[in-house]
């Protein structure tokens, strides 16, 4: 053991946090595939490789780290693998940014490269921020899903599901975004509350009302509802649209609503949702009036070429001109936009692949997973119900994982590759043998790619081993830790996935984490300026005081402000927590204390029996994930229980040289020993660092702690104890005593006998007597305090007159005034509030003051 006088005197936790991170060794987190304990592996969230590890994903990870650290000191074999999902736009906007090119400048091979360069470096500097904050990351499990031993898994699955139908190509309405030149899935649709206009016009006689103008071109039917009288006359007719020309039949659909508007509406192909619906139903004609750019087509004869704003613009001025345009409104509306860019979102008709969604199998799952917080469950319900397409995951962009088909160019046959040959790029490889229908052996690849979730919906699949060939052998993974925004995506995803390829859930529970927010209480974002980032906390207070930050920031699942204030406390925790150690190994390295000699002082038991019921309500927390009631139990037992009431009450009794001693000592390392290791998950610097201290052996190769002792009379006198004692030192300190001021004789009259061992009467300084006989005062007036505020501007220059009467009163009197008292010979009257008797106890003769603390009352006879 280090002598304590080597110990620093202060906490540098730079230091110490970098010295453990040089001394911690990688190999001891991994995922022991030998192993004979039970499995606990963990599908961690794969972050976007941005280059900068955020605070969400940091309080994400704190979590992960949390339970991963736990469940190694309760005996499970861990796998904490670390992903990264590199996939994606933000990328590609980013390579053409820092490039100045744009994604047609180069080949598209050249693109890729550019994007996966870019996505190592953004990696490597995101693996330093994880090693930072101490995150107990299994290495040997590390993946990179732009890498081809992650993306042919994800190929694999797809030519999987292709095989059992769960996947097909159709032409079919998607969410578009323009701007970013693809198809995207309802789930990455966000919707903003914009103003917009309503026009109505003159349609060959019926008044329609439109946001849309420019959609006219794509006018396929009017709707109107069947029993609305005054368009009877139009059933089965056709009527010709304005501008355009064409004629389009008269629908009737049960879904108009007559009140709004005229009561009739245009359907185009397509406006919105509600228009694919009325398509389908109606067998209505596809008319393509915008393209993938965003442009109008030749459908749009005078307009072609203008953007869909350009055409509103001049198709309401046309409209305005031919006086058609009867009136306009304005009104609030709700758009689908893209996740990313904002660009309201268009539906077009489009060649595209689909994942098949089956709702049941999905419920069925998910009810077999257990959530944290259980009202999570709810959204995914939610979500699953109203579930309308199946998953569009054709992307028409370049930085993905192909989609490993080619088409033949004679009969249109699709070809695949054999999963042997996996990874493909069909652009730029050609399948291994001619077309098995037509002999042919020219073909087209697909040049379409995978959305980013169809490679990290397999994640789980990928940690637990999965190549195609049965179940992976660590499957289902034991838990899914996530935020709650992706819920509807990555948790759905991977439960449709699991379930496609297994047969199974894939994970037993499920874990979601609230979003941080700024300190200002809003979401962070650039614009707000209350973006905080991991690196400075660090920097500052170190990765402890982060860690702590996220545990106690709020419940698991809510959302979490960040408050400077909290990482502040939390590093004045560690203070508090350094001076404990250092005082404690004081203590033990003094002398000797024996592991098998009895606790039999109050202070002591009462000590072992309030850690023991902090384990147990630790061990609770910690399975309930509850991590901010975990870490909060254990400060508050550091810091109230174990500092400010035991210490306290024991330092007496630590300067001797006897039995009592030696309890104390074996009480202060169970519990130092227990909060070291209750520290661990939370504060693994710190933790390491004390231990290292107490036993020179690493705290994190420990078993979690399960000390128990069960003594309940020790809790009731020992509770009574420290707030007796804590009252009397009020008692000092109010009366401007120093706390170790010799106090004289105090006699604490309790219901029950306490034998402290005499640790009160050292720890206050004072000839402590606890008796249980009923005590005897005598109460006597000896001063009177006069209230000047009430007694000055009432007598004014009677004030002292009026005392000196007061004082002639009897302390009968003195304790029930009189209504009146004579003054110069004239009755006045006693105001409320004039004035208080001051008593005096006497016990034994003796002047004492008297406390009392429920139904204990304590007598101090001052030296
Ligand atoms: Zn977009
Ligand atoms: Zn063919």
């Amino acid at each position: 053991m280090v002598q304590s006088d080597q110990l620093p005197k202060n906490y540098d936790f730079a230091e110490v946090e970098e010295r453990w991170r040089k001394t911690w060794r990688d190999e001891d987190n991994y995922f022991d595939k030998k192993s004979r304990k039970p499995q606990f592996v963990i599908d961690t969230p794969p972050p976007y490789p941005t280059g900068n590890f955020h605070i969400g994903n940091a309080l994400n990870w704190c979590y992960i780290d949390f339970f991963a650290r736990y469940k190694r000191m309760k005996g499970f074999n861990v796998m904490f693998p670390q992903g990264w999902d590199c996939h994606g736009l933000p990328t590609e906007v980013k390579v053409e940014e820092i490039n100045k090119i744009t994604k047609n400048d180069v080949s598209r091979e050249e693109f890729r490269k550019m994007c996966r360069d870019l996505t190592i470096k953004n990696i490597e500097a995101m693996r330093i921020t994880l090693r930072k904050m101490a995150f107990s990351t299994d290495w040997s499990n590390e993946y990179i899903t732009m890498m081809p031993q992650y993306f042919s898994k994800t190929q694999l699955s797809f030519l999987r599901m292709l095989k059992s139908g769960y996947i097909y190509q159709s032409e079919h309405p998607v969410n578009y975004c323009t701007r970013c030149e693809t198809a995207i899935a309802f789930a990455e649709v966000a919707y903003e509350d914009r103003e917009t206009t309503l026009n109505y016009f003159d349609f060959n006689g019926v008044e329609i009302a439109t946001t849309r103008p420019e959609l006219l071109a794509a006018c396929v039917a009017v709707a109107v509802h069947p029993g609305d009288e005054r368009y009877h006359k139009l059933k089965s007719k056709t009527i010709k649209v304005p501008l355009f020309g064409h004629n389009v039949p008269v629908v009737q659909d049960e879904a108009v609503d007559p009140a709004f508007g005229s009561g009739a509406v245009m359907i185009c192909t397509f406006g919105d949702k509600q228009d694919v619906h009325w398509w389908k139903q109606h067998n209505l004609a596809l008319r393509k009036a915008i393209d993938r750019q965003g442009k109008m087509t030749d459908i749009a004869g005078r307009y072609k070429g203008l953007t869909t704003t350009e055409c509103r613009k001049a198709i309401l001025a046309d409209m305005k001109a031919k006086n058609i345009l009867k009136r306009q409104e304005k009104l609030a509306q709700r758009v689908g936009t893209c996740w990313r860019c904002k660009t309201p979102i268009e539906i077009l008709s489009e060649r595209q692949w689909f994942v098949k969604i089956k709702p049941d199998e999905i419920q069925k799952a998910a009810h077999q997973i257990t959530w944290f917080p259980e009202h999570m469950l709810r959204r995914m319900e939610n979500w699953v119900e109203q579930m309308e397409w199946d998953w569009c995951i054709s992307r028409q962009r370049i930085f993905a994982t192909p989609i490993p088909v080619w088409f033949c160019t004679k009969c249109g046959e699709m070809v695949t590759p054999d999963e042997k040959d996996l990874p493909v790029d069909p652009t730029l490889v050609k399948p291994g043998h001619p077309c098995p229908k037509c002999g042919s052996t020219s073909f087209s690849a697909e040049v379409d790619v995978l959305d980013t979730w169809m490679d990290s919906s397999i994640s789980v699949l990928n940690v637990t081993g999965w190549d195609g060939n049965g179940n992976p052998p660590y499957f289902p993974a034991q838990i899914r830790p996530q935020g709650h925004d992706i819920i509807r995506t990555w948790a759905f995803y991977t439960i449709l996935r699991s379930v496609a390829l297994t047969g199974q859930k894939p994970w037993d529970e499920i874990l979601v984490n609230g979003m941080v927010l700024g300190e200002d209480g809003f979401k962070m974002s650039k614009s707000r300026g209350n973006i905080i980032v991991p690196e400075e906390i660090l920097v500052k207070y170190g990765a402890d005081a982060l860690r702590q930050w996220g545990a106690m920031g709020a419940a698991t699942g809510s959302d979490i402000m960040f408050n400077w204030n909290d990482v502040v406390a939390a590093s004045r925790f560690q203070t508090k927590m350094w001076n404990i150690t250092k005082f404690a190994l004081m203590q033990l390295e003094k002398g000797g204390f024996d592991e098998h000699e009895p606790v039999t002082a109050l202070a002591d038991r009462w000590l072992l029996v309030r850690l023991s019921d902090t384990v147990e309500q630790v061990s609770a927390a910690m399975e309930a994930y509850q991590f901010d009631v975990a870490l909060k139990t254990i400060r508050e037992f550091a810091w109230d229980v174990l500092a400010d009431n035991y210490i306290e009450l024991v330092k007496g009794r630590l300067y001797r040289q006897d039995a009592s001693r030696r309890s104390a000592c074996l009480v202060l390392h169970t519990a130092f020993d227990a909060l070291c290791r209750m520290l661990a998950p939370f504060t693994p610097y710190f933790a390491e660092e004390c231990y290292s201290y107490l036993k020179g052996d690493s705290v994190h190769k420990q078993p979690w702690v399960t000390f128990s002792y069960d003594d309940d009379a020790a809790r009731q006198e020992g509770n009574l104890l420290v707030q007796v004692v804590a009252e009397i030192r009020k008692y000092k300190h109010d009366a401007g005593l120093a706390l170790n001021a010799p106090l004289g004789k105090v006699t604490i009259y309790a219901p029950h006998t306490v034998n402290d061992e005499g640790d009160t009467g050292r720890t206050l300084n004072a000839d402590v007597h606890w008796r249980t006989d009923v005590v005897k005062l005598d109460r006597v007036i000896t001063d009177i305090d006069f209230n000047r505020s009430v007694v000055g501007p009432t007598f004014r220059k009677q004030a002292q007159a009026f005392m000196t009467a007061v004082k002639t009163l009897s302390p009968a009197q003195l304790e029930n005034p009189p209504k009146t008292i004579i003054l110069d010979g004239v009755e006045a009257a006693i105001p409320e509030n004039a004035f208080t008797p001051k008593f005096t106890y006497m016990e034994e003769g003796a002047k004492v003051d008297v406390i009392t603390i429920g139904d204990v009352i304590v007598t101090i006879a001052k030296k």
